[in-house]
């Protein structure tokens, strides 16, 4: 199979082999030729898959077929829950348009808007964007999205987490009805499956791979340990592995700063990355990371998602995710394009429940190790951690205001099932995209 014979332009496939990739990935496979066709596409697939350009080379050749209108309306709208994505997304869409006639443009809160008005102002055919700012401009007067012929909706799962739903719906009743929607999702809820009903038409399915099959090229590894022991061992283990490149998550961004400075103060060079952090402190700490001269970039979830880092050796749960899809998705971080990664757990007594609801999702039974003088306290209450707010109905306490816990709206675990976890979370109104 070669990006020739999918059918894609002479000036796409030129941007292609400039970029070096030889082969599409599984999802680009699957994904461009119902697109091409015109269909509608419901594409399961996670970052590290390649599909970003799954959705990106064939909206631009089907763009740059179509007529070039003088000026230059939106024609393709790519919708993404974080401004790194949409950074992401946008550097793509700019690197395969390099040899067409199209314009594109990325925008999303937290910078200045008026250089993204003045952008849009000279016409875009491609705009990617994360709801927010989108809705925010679009109030303003500075961009209609009446002439959108292709929509895509990235990490759907992530916009429901983010409570972007009612921003979706909004942006969907200022696009004309007639147009091709594509939707990429990594995990398949009964959410995102009533989503995927209200915007697709007669969709083509399309997988990256089958379930767990990700999961299965990474090494995964559980370590219980005492909880007050975790930043050594995972120093210990950083330092006498001698990794060089690593992703840690932590639960809270107060977490992820404590960790960092004691990384650092170990003489481990470390960045964190949180929904705290500037824009500009972000993308300084992920370039430093790319490049090597950060050798371990410590995250919570939100700020994570979505981060472009191609064949990262080694993740670390510095805390386990208490929603058991979020382990899917950090793990999903290494082992990319056939290269075996490694996921390691440190996982406390408190995190026993967790454990077991990932262990449950994965469908396997991730192997324990004991490491001599970091063993768990044997005395510890394997209650699960007290989240922060929202815990109330499940009758556990909520934090006080202000609580460092990125995830306050997404932690009810009072007995609830998971679909109406889920859906609380959705319908919850954001209280994430500000800060990411
Ligand atoms: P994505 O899942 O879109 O975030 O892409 C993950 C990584 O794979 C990015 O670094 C891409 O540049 C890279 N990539 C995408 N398609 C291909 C391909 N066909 N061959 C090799 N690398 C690719």
């Amino acid at each position: 199979m070669s990006f020739k014979s999918l059918g894609l332009s002479e000036a796409l496939l030129k941007a292609i082999s400039k970029k070096g990739y030889t082969t599409p990935s599984p999802i680009q496979a699957k994904a461009i030729p119902p697109v091409l066709e015109g269909k509608d596409v419901l594409a399961s697939a996670q970052t590290g898959t390649g599909k970003t350009a799954g959705f990106t080379l064939p909206m631009l050749h089907l763009l740059s077929q179509g007529q070039t209108l003088r000026r230059r309306p939106v024609r393709a709208l790519v919708l993404t829950p974080t401004r790194e994505l949409a950074a992401q997304v946008y550097a793509n869409v700019k690197e395969y348009s390099e040899f067409l006639d199209l314009r594109s443009a990325v925008i999303f809160g937290g910078v200045n808007q008026k250089p993204q008005i003045a952008r849009l102002h000279q016409g875009v055919d491609v705009l990617v964007a994360t709801p927010g700012r989108l809705l925010d401009l679009y109030g303003q007067g500075v961009l209609s999205l009446s002439k959108v012929e292709i929509f895509v909706l990235d990490e759907a799962d992530r916009m429901l987490d983010m409570g972007f739903l009612r921003d979706i719906e909004r942006v969907m009743k200022i696009m004309p009805e007639r147009r091709q929607n594509l939707m990429f999702s990594a995990t398949f809820s009964k959410d995102i499956r009533k989503l995927a009903n209200g915007i697709l038409n007669h969709p083509a399915q399309v997988e990256a791979t089958p379930e767990n099959s990700t999961v299965d090229a990474i090494n995964q590894k559980v370590y219980r340990v005492a909880k007050g022991k975790k930043t050594s061992l995972v120093i210990k283990l950083i330092s006498e592995g001698d990794w060089k490149q690593v992703l840690v998550f932590t639960r809270t961004k107060h977490g992820a700063n404590k960790l960092c400075k004691k990384m650092v103060g170990a003489g481990i060079t470390a960045a964190a990355i949180h929904g705290n952090k500037s824009q500009g402190a972000r993308t300084k700490a992920l370039a430093g990371f790319k490049s090597g001269s950060i050798r371990i970039l410590v995250a919570t979830d939100i700020a994570a998602r979505g981060l472009d880092i191609p064949l990262l050796p080694h993740v670390v749960n510095f805390e386990i995710p208490n929603i058991s899809e979020d382990y899917v998705h950090r793990i999903g971080r290494t082992g990319r394009a056939g290269a075996k990664g490694e996921a390691i757990s440190l996982v406390s007594a408190d995190e026993t429940t967790y454990l077991r609801d990932i262990q449950k999702l994965v469908g396997m039974k991730i192997p324990v190790e004991i490491i001599e003088g970091f063993e768990p306290d044997p005395n510890a209450s394997t209650e699960p951690i007290k989240q922060g707010q929202g815990q109330g109905r499940g009758g556990r306490q909520s934090k006080p205001k202000g609580s460092n816990s990125e995830k306050s709206n997404r932690n009810n675990r009072g007995g609830k099932s998971n679909n109406s976890r889920r859906s609380k979370r959705s319908n919850n109104k954001r209280s994430t995209d500000k800060r990411d």
